[in-house]
């Protein structure tokens, strides 16, 4: 079998399969294992049963059920939904937008795709476009989906130390500088892998920025606001005819269910369709079908801030608190906790790379995901990349707690003994 270049390079390993792999064979209970390391959201009890309800109901209504498991949808997404939406948001955000300014993807991830290589790679012109990360650490799956090479520059970020052993990362402003050569800029809010949450003024410089250089300013907002809003601090949300938001259906409970939802300008939307056409010829339907109600009356968001938001919130600080305990003595920091469902540990001058930490701990059955593989794009060496870890605390507590205890003592084990130097 002879491969082409696209076959070896969606085909062969990636970071994002690692972490999908990893997480598949720890859910299916082939191995026992503590894992911290996915991306997956919590079963939330109440919020689970509301999804069972409201499923329950689809399948009681034969005639919406017929049409929804047996009719293709439009490939800008079913219209009534679309309109939903754009309700919502009018009415939130007052942001001027009607539903063809709407489009759905089979999960967000599948919109990155398409927006980075509709927005990176060669053009007619014969010159190749980039897509700036102006602040990594950055979302682990990107780094892949570029069809071709060098899709990606990123920026380091400014580090601020706070007390009680936080520190928070922000947007080196100084020292971005948007070339000829950058055809958009992104970032995640919250960030996946840290918890950071983009403060309000560096969304405003990014946005400027980006009106400034006639590019898009993506917003990665699969734990952001509206929906399903796992955001601890003050965040207002942004839109404009420069700005892409992409929401997802998934962290409020609904991975399995593959929706993905992009607000942009209208031509985006139009080029969006187009390829969701060729390529998927409609999206599911059954995500937009079960919570369109929830959308059309604002439920969703009583849900996201009275039900997520909450346990996640209680979530990252149980997890702080056991980190705290296990890890003093150690010269330990972690990123101040704004939003999402991780928490970014750094090992400061760790005699040992984070990737071997990560080796040690999947050994002792505990996945976690090293830090190193957040820098896409990021082309200087630097220490700091093979510092930090990501965890999630969305899983059981039980695990969460034990996985801490073990990661505490592998972690103060690799300080101890200095004589393994291998950075
Ligand atoms: N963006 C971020 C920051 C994520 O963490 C994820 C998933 O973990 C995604 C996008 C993609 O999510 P989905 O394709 O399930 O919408």
């Amino acid at each position: 079998m002879k491969l082409s270049l696209f076959g070896q390079r969606y085909a062969g390993p990636s970071g994002t399969r690692q972490l999908m792999e990893d997480l598949g064979s720890a859910l299916d209970g082939s191995r026992d294992v503590l894992m911290l390391g996915g991306g997956n959201p919590s079963h939330i009890p109440e919020v689970e049963a509301l999804f069972r309800e409201r499923m329950q109901a689809l399948v009681g209504d034969p005639k919406r059920f017929a049409h929804v498991i047996g009719d293709y949808d439009s490939p800008q997404g079913e219209r009534e939904f679309l309109d939903a939406i754009a309700a919502l948001l009018r009415r939130e955000y007052g942001w001027d937008l009607s539903r063809r300014n709407i489009a759905l993807t089979n999960g967000s991830q599948s919109a990155f795709f398409l927006l980075f290589n509709m927005f990176g790679g060669a053009c007619a012109d014969g010159r190749r476009q980039r897509i700036l990360l102006p602040m990594t650490p950055e979302y682990i799956g990107y780094a892949d989906v570029g069809l071709s090479d060098g899709m990606f520059t990123a920026r380091r970020p400014a580090i601020e130390m706070l007390d009680d052993h936080l520190f928070k990362y922000h947007v080196d402003l100084r020292n971005l500088a948007v070339n000829d050569d950058i055809g958009a800029i992104c970032v995640s809010r919250p960030t996946n892998p840290t918890g950071n949450v983009v403060s309000d003024a560096e969304l405003a410089a990014l946005s400027d920025l980006s009106r400034h250089h006639d590019i898009p300013l993506i917003v990665d907002g699969a734990y952001g606001t509206p929906f399903p809003h796992i955001i601890f601090s003050d965040a207002t949300p942004l839109w404009n005819e420069h700005v892409i938001l992409c929401l997802s259906l998934s962290k409020i409970g609904l991975p399995g269910l593959r929706t993905g939802i992009v607000v942009a300008s209208e031509a985006v939307i139009d080029a969006l369709t187009g390829m969701n056409a060729v390529l998927n010829l409609a999206t599911g339907s059954m995500g937009a079908a079960l919570v369109c109600d929830m959308v059309a009356s604002g439920e969703i968001l009583r849900v996201s801030r009275e039900q997520v938001m909450p346990y996640y919130q209680r979530k990252a600080e149980e997890t702080l608190g056991w980190l705290r305990k296990e890890l003093d003595g150690c010269p330990y920091r972690i990123h101040k906790p704004e939003g999402a469902i991780f928490l970014w540990l750094w090992f400061p001058e760790l005699p040992i790379t984070s990737a071997e930490l990560y080796a040690r701990l999947k050994a002792r059955g505990v996945v976690v995901l090293s830090g190193h593989h957040f820098f896409p794009g990021l082309e200087e060496d630097w220490r700091h990349r093979h510092e930090c870890l990501r965890m999630t605390y969305a899983q059981d507590a039980d695990v969460v707690r034990r996985g801490v205890a073990i990661i505490a003592e592998e972690v103060k084990r690799a300080y101890a003994d200095r004589r393994q130097l291998v950075v």
